[in-house]
């Protein structure tokens, strides 16, 4: 018996584009990522690790296997107008040297970030940060606050880690270490020539005025960038109208994705999503030919 075609790609393909493994800042392996997708209703899947692509190789695989269709992605970290942006990649040569060399300088500050992270978190009674978040880092090029803020949580100075953010690691508390990441142009050439589609990342997350956040878009549109998360796990029903209609505005495509990083941390499940609003053009209709079918 022939076995059954994969089933058509629509509009309301339980597609979930934006989710960490612990090749960066999450806790399961890629292939525990894509079972635990499998296991929610996901239909149509992406690891976007931050500055890595590292992963995607066993996420292909694993999806292969378990009869998931699946997109290569990865979560740019970008410095925009001082605020740090997330451009995530969807569809792209996960190979491309151009793109995995882009990758490798934006993770090389992180290290000495981290350090100084550990040195600015003593100052405040935090002591060990540095070996404390390394302990539960799964690639030591990938150290990030995810991982500082596990380690506070041990040592009992918060309950969970969206506190740890709030206390001590957000923009303008104590352990916060301003880094330049990559630039918005880069990033998205990075993804574009390899073959994909950039997409703007949880915009309602960004501390940014209209003003800037115009700014933001038309640069990004500017750079070849195609796509933004409407959907997302960081969205409020407000955010994703507002998201919404700036995606018609600019032209772009809609994606929709959970953040999940770990069981019992993530606020949102994988594949536990509105679905896109219907006058919005999903971003996987126009990465159907890249879509690696089960
Ligand atoms: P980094 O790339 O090292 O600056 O770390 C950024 C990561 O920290 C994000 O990808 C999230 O996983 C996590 N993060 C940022 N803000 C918060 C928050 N308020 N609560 C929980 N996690 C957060
Ligand atoms: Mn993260
Ligand atoms: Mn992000
Ligand atoms: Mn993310």
């Amino acid at each position: 018996m022939q076995p059954a075609a994969p089933a058509p790609l629509t509009h309301l393909t339980n597609a979930d584009l934006h989710c960490h493994s612990a090749v960066s800042d999450g806790t399961l392996a890629p292939r525990v990522v894509a079972e635990r997708a499998k296991a929610h209703g996901v239909q149509l899947w992406a690891l976007t690790d931050h500055d890595e692509v590292g992963g995607q190789r066993e996420a292909l695989q694993a999806a292969h296997e378990l009869g998931l269709d699946c997109l290569t992605g990865v979560e740019i970290s970008v410095t925009f107008a001082g605020v740090t942006v997330h451009i995530v990649g969807l569809g792209f040569d996960h190979e491309d040297k151009t793109l995995v060399r882009g990758l490798a300088a934006t993770r090389g500050g992180r290290e000495a970030r981290a350090r100084e992270m550990s040195d600015e978190l003593a100052r405040v009674g935090i002591r060990g940060a540095f070996e404390g978040a390394l302990k539960y880092v799964g690639n030591p090029e990938l150290i990030s606050r995810t991982h500082f803020a596990r380690y506070i949580v041990e040592t009992g100075a918060c309950s969970d880690t969206h506190e740890v953010f709030r206390r001590f690691l957000a923009d303008g508390k104590p352990g916060y270490v301003p880094h330049r990441w990559a630039r918005l142009g880069d990033a998205v050439q990075w993804i574009t020539q390899a073959g994909g589609i950039a997409v703007i990342a949880h915009p309602g997350r960004y501390p940014f005025s209209p003003t800037a956040e115009y700014a933001l878009f038309s640069e990004f549109v500017a750079h070849g960038g195609r796509g933004v998360e409407v959907i997302t796990g960081a969205h409020t029903v407000a955010d994703q109208a507002r998201y919404a209609a700036m995606a018609e505005e600019f032209g772009l495509l809609a994606s929709r994705g959970s953040d999940f990083h770990a069981p019992g941390e993530s606020r949102i499940e994988l594949g536990s999503l509105p679905d896109l609003p219907g006058r919005l053009a999903p971003v996987w209709m126009a990465l159907a030919d890249r879509v690696q079918r089960a």
